[in-house]
């Protein structure tokens, strides 16, 4: 695609990259067959291409308008779209640096920036989002189903404020990322994680003061935010990369695919750039790890559920991971269903359940119904937020498959 991007843009790192990235993309169309908004909602403006389109010419200097903006909110950041490019377009990155500009240069009205500030300032805190959801569960009797559906209970083994894993002494010992939400409404992810990894002879570390991994931030267009909690992170585990730790295990999908996002995120910041690289070069998500380590299954429990595994888009295409989980639970025993459409996003993605409740619920209602098709006795995915937006509609239990696996060996 020939560009013509404005000259002040193009003597930034953002602008160079946006103008490499626009000229990889051929214009073909075949993105818009995987796209799920574009399925949803028919509008050329409402696909990759489209919207590819409308961030060339926002750098090209054409006038914003909050249409542009609409467009680019309806964009589940799913990247779909870049599995199935075949010129490598990369997407995600795009569509970050339009965001940003369109921002800058629109203004939301007083509910739309509330909402979208009070998510920032809300998710990323435990003790804060905790409090909510105590008041949301006292009150969830008298409140409307649509806000009731959205409430999560408390893991009641999750105690407060930090989880304690088991600990154990191994020569081996990885980090954890602790989580921000997961945390609260399901704490026996990382404790299913510890038990399974002892088994394998690996010691988890926990830090307590490191929540979030700032995702939240940086899908809502706070970029200076997101920077300031990857550099705490960074700065609070670096001694742990100096004593040698062998990886930083990411439990929530889209917390992994964050992480090794960090490098990119400070390549031009002279002081973090090598830290920000070695911690994206640590991080693993957990299923990366349990694939390259011999799983004790226990032979004699041969009467195992079966599962619908939903492979949440951070897993399949923003790491490219697709088809690891499900090995590791086939290899655990466990029965797999087929799911149709399984390269389709559930709806939750990040906060988009929240800012765009209509199309992220017929999302889910499609999924659900996919994943609930042949009949599984479990549904499990690897992403807290696809975890409990599915657990709103689904009639089976949802976990997380570490917990299959913590089950399965011995
Ligand atoms: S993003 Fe890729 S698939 Fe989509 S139009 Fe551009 S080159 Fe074609
Ligand atoms: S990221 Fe997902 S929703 Fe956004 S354009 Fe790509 S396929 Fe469509």
């Amino acid at each position: 695609m020939q560009t013509n991007l404005q000259e002040n843009l193009l003597k930034t790192p953002q602008g160079q990259e946006a103008n490499s990235i626009l000229r990889s993309c051929v214009h073909c169309g075949f993105c818009t067959a995987t796209c799920p908004t574009y399925q949803l909602l028919g509008d050329e403006l409402d696909s990759p291409r489209g919207r590819i389109y409308l961030i060339k010419q926002v750098l090209e200097g054409e006038p914003v308008t909050d249409k542009t903006r609409s467009h680019l909110d309806r964009c589940l950041t799913c990247r779909s779209c870049e599995t199935t490019c075949p010129s490598g377009v990369k997407y995600g990155r795009l569509i970050d640096i339009g965001r940003d500009l369109v921002e800058k240069q629109t203004s939301r009205n007083l509910t739309e920036g509330f909402t979208r500030l009070a998510l920032r300032k809300i998710i990323p805190y435990p003790q804060r989002f905790k409090f909510l959801l105590s008041l949301g569960n006292i009150f969830k009797p008298v409140l409307p189903s649509v806000l009731k559906d959205k409430i999560p209970g408390i893991e009641p083994a999750a105690e407060w404020p930090d989880i304690n894993l088991p600990s154990n002494n191994h020569s081996r010992k990885m980090l954890i990322l602790s989580g921000c939400v997961q945390q609260t409404t399901h704490a026996q992810t990382n404790v299913s994680t510890a038990n399974v990894l002892n088994k394998l002879g690996i010691e988890l570390i926990q830090q307590n003061e490191i929540k979030c991994c700032g995702a939240v931030s940086h899908h809502l267009s706070a970029p200076n935010e997101a920077i300031k909690t990857i550099k705490h992170n960074i700065d609070t585990w670096w001694h742990h990369v100096n004593n040698g730790i062998e990886a930083i295990i990411v439990t929530a999908s889209g917390c992994s695919v964050m992480l090794k996002d960090y490098a990119h995120l400070l390549e031009n910041d002279e002081n973090y750039a090598l830290k920000a690289k070695k911690i994206s070069e640590l991080a693993k998500d957990i299923s990366e790890v349990i694939a390259s380590e011999n799983l004790p299954v226990n032979k004699s429990n041969n009467s195992k559920p079966t599962v619908s595994f939903h492979s949440p888009c951070t897993l399949q295409h923003g790491m490219q991971l697709n088809g690891v989980v499900e090995k590791i639970l086939s290899g655990a025993g466990y029965k797999l269903t087929q799911v149709k459409d399984a390269h389709l996003c559930c709806g939750s993605a990040g906060t988009y359940s929240i800012l765009q409740p209509r199309l992220s619920k017929k999302l889910l209602i499609n999924k659900i119904s996919a994943l609930q098709k042949n009949r599984p006795d479990i549904i499990a995915t690897a992403n807290i937020g696809c975890q409990m937006h599915l657990s709103t509609k689904s009639d089976k239990p949802v976990k997380h498959w570490i917990e299959l696996v913590e089950m399965a060996i011995c």
